[in-house]
């Protein structure tokens, strides 16, 4: 439990129509806050330009709506947030902790050792003690993270407990704006979090190793991190998380045969709120919800 009024979000990237996987974390991070006696904020995170589309962030609302996961504040657009991002990436840069990097993705691969072929991309910090003017051309931002053995980061996921992480060898000196000029993802939900007063994040579990870049930067621009709660993710028979492809999963095809009581009496059965897929609204479960409840292994669907 946090202390004073609990404050959550949902922050969907408008890149696609919402399927059943983004809805359970809406469901969920809606009840935690609820249940609480808390509010709950909607914030689309359209930072990137090239697959943001207001038509997508529209539909998303139109879902919320129609699932009765109704928001008390917002909706706040990335997309008009960029002086806000500029003048805390300025006090970073101005502490030292920044540096442009020319790096391709194909120079960063090309460094990659063996055991990091699970996806992760760690940075080795090329670009960082390059004199100025040796390199020119367009540049993304990197932060630096502190060296091997001085990044290491706990903090006590609120579903997946105590989490330790060396920043160094999980990611390396991570990127807050991107070469052509976009805002990362890392360095706008900090500042955005902070700004907006959220305390507690909610979300899948795909995201439970950003969260020790998000701390890092929090601390390093004096905001207190929110609490981080993740949740399981939703898979398909074949282990593989739910996503925009399925399609007959997205909400587009969910809200032609099912009611939305049918949908969130699908999820609470799901999160184990309730013994059966029973219709149920998602007022009717605020008094249900529970996080001991709530599996820690994916769900398949
Ligand atoms: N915008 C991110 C997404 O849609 C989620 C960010 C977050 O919850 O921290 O995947």
């Amino acid at each position: 439990m946090q202390e004073g009024i609990i404050k959550g979000r949902f922050a969907p990237s408008p890149t696609g129509r919402m399927h059943l996987g983004n809805v359970f974390s809406a469901l969920l991070s809606w009840l935690s806050a609820k249940s609480q006696g808390g509010t709950w904020l909607l914030r689309i995170e359209d930072i990137d330009p090239q697959r943001s589309k207001q038509e997508y962030a529209e539909l998303i609302m139109d879902d919320l709506h129609w699932l009765g996961l109704d928001w008390d504040e917002g909706p706040y657009y990335q997309s008009e947030r960029g002086d806000i991002y500029e003048h805390y990436l300025k006090q970073l840069t101005d502490n030292g902790l920044t540096y442009p990097c020319y790096c391709t993705r194909a120079d960063i691969l090309a460094t990659q050792a063996p055991h990091e072929s699970d996806g992760r991309v760690v940075y080795k910090g090329t670009c960082r003690n390059l004199a100025p003017g040796v390199k020119t051309g367009p540049a993304a931002i990197r932060m630096k993270v502190p060296s091997e053995g001085k990044g290491i980061l706990s903090f006590t996921d609120g579903h997946y407990g105590m989490q330790t992480i060396d920043l160094t060898t999980h990611c390396g000196d991570f990127i807050v704006r991107r070469k052509d000029g976009a805002w990362a993802y890392q360095l706008a939900v900090v500042v955005d979090d902070a700004l907006m007063g959220i305390n507690e994040v909610v979300r899948g579990c795909d995201l439970l190793l950003s969260s020790p870049q998000q701390i890092y930067l929090a601390q390093q621009l004096g905001f207190a991190p929110p609490h981080f709660t993740h949740l399981p993710l939703l898979c398909n028979k074949q282990g593989q998380r739910l996503s925009k492809r399925d399609q007959s999963l997205d909400m587009a095809a969910l809200r032609t045969s099912n009611t939305p009581e049918e949908i969130i009496g699908m999820l609470a059965h799901a999160a184990g709120l309730q013994q059966s897929n029973e219709p149920i609204t998602a007022q009717e479960l605020v008094g249900e919800f529970s996080w001991d409840k709530i599996p820690t292994n994916n769900i398949i669907m």
